[in-house]
């Protein structure tokens, strides 16, 4: 049995004091519903989704429920995952109504043959293959309703700041695994930035900017400032920096970032994971929930 491990992200930002605990929690819960499926032989791609949908379910994070809320005062969701098998992808894009969409951009990869879908035709398409749909009010919560509030009395905020200049959250989530049978599947899910413009879709659902996965180098997935993310197509090039560096993905993620920072200005952070079932990590935000375990491990390590 070759090595099997998950990697996963909640968020690169400056997570404040009173938040990191629900972070750790949040991402211990996460990746022990990923670890299980790897444990029993279960699929990378499983993994993915069965990790992401922990964090879509917790409001700690913004993805799912508990996303930010756009300038027209509605949550609009984002999401891809990825089988470096196949090649096959799934997307969706400014989704509403959907309460997991990382599990609808699997079917959109699984049951169409289309790679990304946006708007109502996603919401349709979810209704279709009997994705669990719920009511916006689902999704929001006061804690965002306020963060809302408060950034519509705003004018100058701008979501690049969110980052790093400001506390703003951000809290994207992401994951990578190795199966058994070395596969390797990538996944991201977000709520996209604060007070978005209606519409705006960030790096998450897009291949190659927010997730990528290739069985034969590795898979990646991102959080960050989108815009920045998109310039650079952040994912594709970390992978293809392992691949440039013997698969190494500590360092592939580290001058992934100093590319976004060199070329875009950007901030972020990047998990990688390679056909070896090594982990890299990197970030330049004050903060990032990450977590990780791989068989080499006796428990998963949660770090915020
Ligand atoms: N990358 C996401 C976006 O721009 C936000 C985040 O990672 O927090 O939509």
């Amino acid at each position: 049995m070759g090595k099997i491990a998950l990697v996963l992200h909640g968020g690169a930002w400056d997570i404040p004091p009173d938040l990191v605990e629900p972070h750790r929690t949040g991402m211990q819960k996460a990746i022990a519903a990923g670890w299980k499926v790897l444990q029993k032989g279960g699929s990378a791609l499983d993994a993915v989704e069965a990790s992401i949908v922990v964090m879509e379910d917790d409001d700690t994070f913004n993805a799912g429920r508990g996303s930010f809320i756009n300038a027209g005062g509605e949550v609009e969701l984002d999401a891809s995952i990825m089988n470096g098998a196949t090649f096959r992808a799934g997307a969706v894009a400014a989704v509403q109504n959907v309460r997991n969409p990382i599990t609808l951009a699997r079917r959109v990869m699984e049951k169409s043959e289309n790679v990304l879908l946006v708007g109502m035709g996603a919401s349709r398409f979810a209704r279709e293959q009997k994705v669990k749909l719920c009511s916006q009010d689902d999704l929001l919560t006061l804690r965002e309703l306020d963060r809302w509030r408060t950034m519509q009395s705003d004018p100058h905020f701008k979501p690049k700041d969110a980052f790093r200049k400001k506390r703003t959250a951000s809290d994207t989530v992401g994951a990578v695994a190795i199966d058994k049978k070395g596969n390797i599947a990538s996944g991201t899910s977000t709520g996209g930035t604060p007070n978005k413009l209606p519409g705006r879709v960030g790096d998450s659902p897009i291949i190659g900017a927010g997730t990528y996965a290739d069985n034969g180098i590795g898979g990646v997935s991102t959080s960050g400032w989108g815009e920045a993310m998109i310039r650079v197509v952040m994912a594709k090039t970390v992978v293809d920096l392992m691949e440039r560096h013997g698969g190494d993905p500590e360092k592939a993620t580290q001058e992934g970032l100093k590319v976004l920072v060199r070329k875009v200005d950007g901030y972020g952070g990047v998990i990688a994971l390679n056909a070896r079932g090594e982990i890299g990590i990197a970030f330049n935000t004050p903060r990032m929930a990450r977590a990780f375990m791989h068989t080499g491990l006796r428990e998963a390590v949660a770090l915020v």
